[in-house]
């Protein structure tokens, strides 16, 4: 799939989408009189996650019975409606070339350890490129079930992993366990999380002769966003969760803060001036260590008014953190402010989670008391995991104090990657 120009884009979408017509049609843009070329980027109007998810996906969907197949790929839930988009093909973006072509010997059978509403899109979208050499063993994982998972990667001789970090952390222990050292992957292909120093540092001694390769991405976008691998050093100065951009069929903007993607791809749903949520700072003209060419950066922060955050394999939500502490009548208010880290102990991957609550009588060990057990045992992380079970693993470490003067809620990713937005006000919630 070869990139297109903007205007091409815009013909496409205005001949074929009648999701886009009407979007724009509503937003009083009308490409026959206002977009004469691509200096008409900014004239086109933002769109954003909400305006997909306001009608079903097959009706924003563009499908060609003469392209390919279409994978359905599907949000991991940060939102209460998942979003659903198809994608046929994920063109391989040059710093992946880069990145392969480093290693010293191709991998030959891929692990891919990620839920099957992810999985599908993965497989389907990537084989259509060689993102695998050919004659690979390609297997898929039980995110669910890691003692298995570690079994079949000792069958298939893994060498290559893609998976979250935080579950690539957690199934190392149990492959040196079952006898298939770590030593074998050679490629660590990791998405779906921030990456912060503690983690690149654990995968770094725990897959002591992998390459390691971050990508930044969305279930919305062909391909990928960002890149950045173990080489890119220079990166690590500028923030650990920051990535090169893919500029090969992008086109990247930065508006209120967040960041703005064009995909110049024909698409079923292309991306035309999309909002995403994601905070982000690019800078330009970067020369990494890893040796990739001169060119913009970004730098991701935590996601503006989405009211979430993932991370650790887990998703906090401010809204029900909110109201498990409504429920405390008499004790405390329903403002919060929830700090993130993470720590590594003993080669494990430990989230160390600050609460600051605003107390309504005088502020007592009792309160903390009642506060840590509602949301210990009410506070769901992920599907089946309640705080309290995910702190029982040695997952975590929570602690929860008294501020009189907070209000609102409010979820800060670790300081690591906040303290590049600190400038203003930063914080995932209202
Ligand atoms: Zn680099």
């Amino acid at each position: 799939m070869h990139p297109i120009s903007l205007s091409e884009l815009i013909q496409y979408a205005r001949r074929h989408s009648d999701f886009y017509r009407r979007f724009w049609d509503q937003n009083g843009f009308d490409p026959a009189k206002h977009f004469t070329g691509e200096m008409d980027l900014k004239k086109i109007p933002l769109i954003t996650k909400e305006d997909f998810l306001s009608v079903p996906a097959r009706s924003r969907s563009m499908l060609d019975p003469t392209d390919w197949y279409y994978f359905t790929a599907i949000s991991s839930g940060t939102t209460a409606q998942p979003m659903v988009c198809f994608q046929s093909c994920f063109p391989t973006p040059s710093y992946y070339r880069f990145f392969t072509d480093l290693l010293e010997k191709q991998a030959s059978s891929v692990l891919i350890i990620r839920p099957a509403s992810y999985a599908s899109a993965l497989i389907g979208a990537t084989l259509r490129e060689t993102y695998f050499n050919p004659g690979s063993i390609i297997s898929l994982g039980e995110p669910d079930d890691l003692a298995s998972t570690a079994r079949l990667a000792r069958e298939i001789e893994a060498d290559q992993i893609i998976a979250r970090p935080s579950e690539a952390i957690r199934l190392a222990p149990i492959l040196s366990k079952i006898g298939y050292p770590t030593e074998k992957i050679i490629f660590l292909w990791m998405s779906g999380e921030p990456i912060t120093n503690t983690i690149s540092e654990l995968l770094k001694r725990l897959y002591p002769r992998a390459m390691v390769l971050y990508i930044y991405a969305m279930t919305e976008g062909p391909s990928m966003l960002g890149m950045r691998s173990s080489r890119c050093e220079t990166l690590d100065t500028l923030g650990p969760n920051t990535y090169h951009l893919n500029t090969d069929g992008y086109l990247f903007e930065i508006v209120g803060e967040s960041l703005v993607v064009t995909t110049l791809y024909k698409i079923p749903t292309p991306l035309i001036r999309y909002k995403t949520a994601d905070r982000a700072i690019i800078s330009e003209n970067i020369k990494c260590s890893c040796g990739f060419e001169q060119g913009p950066v970004v730098s991701i922060g935590a996601r503006n008014g989405n009211h979430s955050y993932k991370i650790s394999g887990v998703t906090f939500r401010s809204e029900e953190i909110s109201s498990i502490l409504e429920t405390l009548v008499g004790l405390v208010t329903k403002d919060f402010s929830l700090h993130i880290e993470q720590q590594a102990k003993d080669n494990r991957l430990v989230t160390v989670l600050h609460l600051f609550i605003r107390p309504v009588v005088a502020p007592s060990p009792l309160i903390i008391g009642a506060v840590r057990e509602a949301l210990e045992r009410k506070l769901f992380i992920t599907r089946s995991l309640s705080l309290g079970e995910f702190i029982r693993r040695g997952a975590a470490i929570f602690t929860v104090d008294f501020d009189e003067n907070l209000s609102g809620k409010t979820i800060h990713p670790p300081s690591e990657i906040e303290k590049l937005f600190s400038h203003h006000t930063p914080h995932v919630g209202s």
